[in-house]
């Protein structure tokens, strides 16, 4: 994933001092070979890495305390901010009847998602949550039995569908559907129109003469989320042709890794309305950004880490407190304080899960009794007199064993404390030598 190849650069850049222009364009490699895998579309990783490096020069990301972090939440941002907002919203607020058209490519889903999609207007959970009588009509005389198809998905879902009428062609059935919407006083009409295995041009004529008929409120192009480099060119293909208002993605319920997504949405510019994630009916979703971006990227949740981060450790502290343990005043309390920060950030588990390489990190800890390490070591400060605290030196075995009756653990987890505040004073120093603080984390790893 991402994360493991971020991990991987940053690792090598670790205790170093800031990075350089280089290690930035170095990450970026990076990100487009993973995009590349996410199948998003060569052009479209392309431009997006190159925009995003700009970004991540220009920013602080140079001086930043946890640079690769910063660079992940950069290209995290950036893609959110290229998958568009949540705009599920239908646009229907015309005379009635305001006509939906679904196109794609067959087996795309149009019929389940036209059946699904009327399913919540009628409901009243779509388009303002008004209760909308919908028509369905399908315009697909190519596949058999694709007529009674939207029929029985009708009434699965309780929703009308245009009588079928046999040698009718898709222009006619259009024709007619319009008529019987009007008449019968229905508020929307979806069409579900044929689809071809491969975009040809006869498919796109006949698409073109329906939408000039019935001229759609809202044109989605429904695309199969698995179609990975592929749907570029379906995007563009539709796009050039009708005026798309919208994007389905289906089958978000499969193992897809979301790059289809930020192909769509670059070709068509247009929003990704709805997400596919089932066959059942009610499998229909919004969009959400953040989960497809999250995909892409395979990363979990170094986000969130950074914002917890940001939000937790104060650099100003930690540059004071560094300065006090390179000097060796690093006592229990200091310790204290410490554990208590990486507690609010989620505990160590949390963080080793979260950062990119710190894998390994986290199978350890959870071995050893994971986050309750950290509520014992708290509890045997909390045993501590304040004289023991400030001068851990002072703890000799009989010391032991009243902290560690005192705080319901055992002589050897007192040990392991000692040790970790040993440890740490000399890391710190080391660190201070290296050339500044580079947060806390750093000595995670
Ligand atoms: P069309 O040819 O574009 O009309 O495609 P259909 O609506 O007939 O769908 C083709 C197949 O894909 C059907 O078996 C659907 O049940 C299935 N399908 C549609 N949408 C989804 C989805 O979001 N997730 C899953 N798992 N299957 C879907
Ligand atoms: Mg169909």
């Amino acid at each position: 994933s991402l994360s493991d190849r971020l991990g991987g650069v940053f690792d090598r850049l670790r205790g170093r001092g800031a990075l350089t222009e280089a290690d930035v364009r170095g990450a970026m490699r990076e990100v487009r070979v993973a995009l590349l895998e996410a199948d998003v579309a060569l052009p479209v990783a392309r431009d997006f890495v190159d925009k995003v490096t700009e970004q991540a020069i220009g920013h602080n990301v140079l001086r930043s305390v946890t640079p690769g972090q910063q660079v992940v939440k950069i290209v995290h941002d950036a893609l959110v901010a290229m998958l568009g907002a949540d705009e599920s919203a239908l646009l229907l607020d015309v005379t009635p009847p305001a006509v939906v058209m679904m196109v794609g490519l067959q087996g795309s889903g149009k019929t389940t998602t036209t059946a699904k999609i009327a399913k919540r207007l009628s409901t009243g959970s779509l388009a303002g949550r008004e209760r909308k009588k919908v028509l369905m009509a399908s315009l697909d005389v190519n596949r058999p039995a694709a007529q009674e198809q939207l029929a029985t998905l009708g009434t699965q879902v309780e929703v009308a569908t245009l009588p079928i009428v046999a040698g009718q062609q898709p222009v006619e059935i259009a024709r007619r559907a319009l008529q019987a919407a009007k008449l019968q006083g229905y508020d929307v009409l979806m069409l579900d129109t044929a689809g071809r295995l491969h975009v040809d041009q006869a498919l796109m004529d006949e698409m073109k003469a329906v939408a000039d008929i019935a001229r759609p409120a809202e044109i989605l192009l429904v695309v199969d989320s698995l179609t990975g480099q592929d749907a570029v060119n379906v995007a563009q293909n539709f796009s050039d042709q009708v005026p798309l208002t919208g994007v389905v993605l289906t089958r978000m319920d499969g193992d897809a890794r979301g790059g289809a997504a930020l192909s769509m949405r670059s070709v068509t510019g247009k929003p990704i309305k709805f997400a596919g994630t089932g066959e059942k009916m009610d499998a229909l979703e919004a969009f959400h950004p953040e989960r497809v971006a999250g995909r892409i990227l395979g990363m979990g949740d170094v986000v969130s880490l950074v914002e917890r981060a940001a939000e937790s450790i104060q650099v100003e502290d930690a540059e004071r407190m560094a300065a006090k343990m390179a000097k060796g005043q690093f006592d229990m309390n200091d310790l204290r304080g410490q554990l208590a920060q990486m507690r609010r950030m989620g505990g160590l588990g949390a963080l080793a899960g979260m950062m990119p390489g710190m894998k390994k990190a986290q199978g350890a800890l959870a071995q050893a009794g994971g986050d309750k390490v950290l509520i014992h070591m708290d509890a045997m400060i909390g045993s501590m007199t304040v004289k023991e605290r400030g001068k851990p030196e002072l703890i000799n075995a009989k010391r032991k064993i009243r902290i560690a009756k005192g705080s319901g653990t055992t002589v050897q987890e007192v040990n392991k404390l000692l040790k970790m505040h040993q440890e740490m004073s000399t890391a710190m120093k080391k660190i201070k030598k290296m050339g500044g603080l580079k947060g806390m984390m750093a000595m995670l790893g």
